[in-house]
């Protein structure tokens, strides 16, 4: 039998490692002590804090779903939830998610703006977006825009949305036209075809129940930080053992850094300017409400969004309290996370916080050509990138998963 190492124990190096653990010696290096990456999670008093932000299941991908459903008893160990977003502006006006379809609950004056805007829309046509920002205008027009797309937007991506090129938002850009925006108001239709628009979430623990049974039966070392992976006489060399070939599920970023006994042709290059966002993601207990997500496009604060994670399971839940994950992008110091929680809805009380410095990776309209040219250079020294980082794409779990059973279909 062939042997692989897989760097990274995250959702990807796991999918991976079960993925081949029958047909090659596989042997996985997670630098953390536990598995599960971006989808870890712990208990602080009584309540589950999903440390990188809160994490739920589904996807479109019907092998993906047969394959996740193949190492879990869905019944017993999860439970099913619709999606019940909310959106709630600086002044107390809360509207469903997505707004778009809830033009008949904004004041007046707002609602004809809006209607003025997706007439003229209408008449001069939807197409030709340069950016974020035109796709955003041309969609929803400029009174919706102003209101929540771009507030919301520019707080996760801290840049003006004119700088955001559509190539890095491929495939998951709500796209209705103005035709179908006025039918869904009229006939309060409320959107259905969102990945997440229902869910399934693990009773017990969060998604690391999730990683800790997909980590079961393979050969993980903890605490295993991986510096060089060297290749010489046709083998790589990780931590001292040899082997056949390496999937890479952690930062491309590193891999410079890495890599050893490799030409790449300057292909590796670009991956210094490549550039990411962080996460703060807070534990508070919050007020009972009957919400999943809670967007926040207030410039009163600087949090986007509420995952009201004590709805999705009871479990989550410290007795008679409600938890919650607040996100913020990139890191807040303590006392600013104070101060900005005493200025939102539902009364969030902090309990914990833990910033992560990679959770969105950011792509520009040249990257996706440039980890492409870079993958297949190390493939032929059969060296595979997977993941989330490793392939600097925004992808979900299900999306990862997809990613190594595509990559494990072809070694
Ligand atoms: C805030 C937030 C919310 C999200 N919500 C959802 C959601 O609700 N549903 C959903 O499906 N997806 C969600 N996602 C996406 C999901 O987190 C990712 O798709 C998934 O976790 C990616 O897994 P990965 O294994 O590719 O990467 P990672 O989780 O980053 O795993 C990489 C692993 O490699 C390890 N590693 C890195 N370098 C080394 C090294 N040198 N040596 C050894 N080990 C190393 C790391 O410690 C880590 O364990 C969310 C993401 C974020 C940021």
């Amino acid at each position: 039998m062939d042997k692989i190492a897989v760097i990274g124990a995250g959702v990807s190096g796991l999918s991976v490692a079960n993925l081949l653990k029958d047909r090659y010696q596989v042997k996985v290096f997670e630098k953390e002590s536990e598995p599960g990456g971006l989808v870890r999670c712990r208990r602080v008093e009584g309540n589950l804090f999903h440390i990188c932000g809160g994490h739920v299941f589904n996807s479109r991908r019907q092998d993906v779903l047969d394959w996740f459903w193949s190492h879990f008893d869905r019944e017993k160990e999860f439970v099913k939830a619709e999606r019940n977003s909310v959106v709630v502006f600086p002044d107390g006006l809360k509207v469903p998610y997505p707004v778009e379809n809830y033009i008949y609950l904004f004041p007046e004056d707002v609602q004809k703006s809006i209607v003025a805007d997706l007439v003229a829309l209408a008449a001069e046509g939807q197409d030709g977006a340069a950016n974020f920002e035109e796709f955003l205008q041309k969609r929803f027009g400029k009174t919706l825009y102003e209101l929540y797309f771009r507030p919301y937007n520019e707080k996760v991506w801290r840049r003006p949305l004119g700088n955001v090129p559509l190539t890095w938002l491929e495939g998951k850009l709500p796209m209705p036209s103005v035709a179908e925006i006025m039918y869904n108001n009229i006939n309060r239709v409320q959107e259905k075809a969102f990945v997440h628009s229902s869910f399934w979430y693990e009773k017990n623990g969060g998604s690391q129940f999730l990683v800790n049974r997909l980590a079961e039966g393979i050969d993980i070392e903890y605490g295993a930080d991986i510096h060089s992976i060297t290749r010489e006489n046709g083998q790589w060399t990780v931590a001292g053992e040899s082997f056949d070939a390496v999937v890479f599920c952690g930062n491309i970023k590193d891999l410079p850094g890495m890599l050893r006994g490799v030409d790449t042709c300057g292909k590796i290059d670009f991956v210094e300017d490549l550039e990411y966002h962080g996460t703060t993601s807070v534990l508070c207990s919050i007020d009972a409400n009957p919400y999943s997500w809670v967007y926040q496009p207030g410039s009163n604060h600087k949090s986007h969004r509420i995952i009201c994670t004590g709805n999705f399971a009871q479990s989550n839940n410290a007795p008679g309290k409600m938890s919650a994950s607040i996100e913020f992008t990139d890191g807040i110091s303590k006392n600013e996370i104070l101060d900005n929680l005493s200025r939102m809805p539902f009364h969030p009380q902090f309990i914990d916080h833990n910033y992560s410095r990679y959770t969105y990776p950011i792509q520009d309209s040249h990257t996706r050509g440039q980890v492409a040219a870079l993958k297949e250079a190390l493939s032929s020294e059969r060296m595979y990138l997977c993941g989330r980082f490793a392939e600097w794409e925004y992808f979900n779990m299900d999306v990862a998963m997809g990613s190594a059973m595509d990559l494990c279909k072809t070694l």
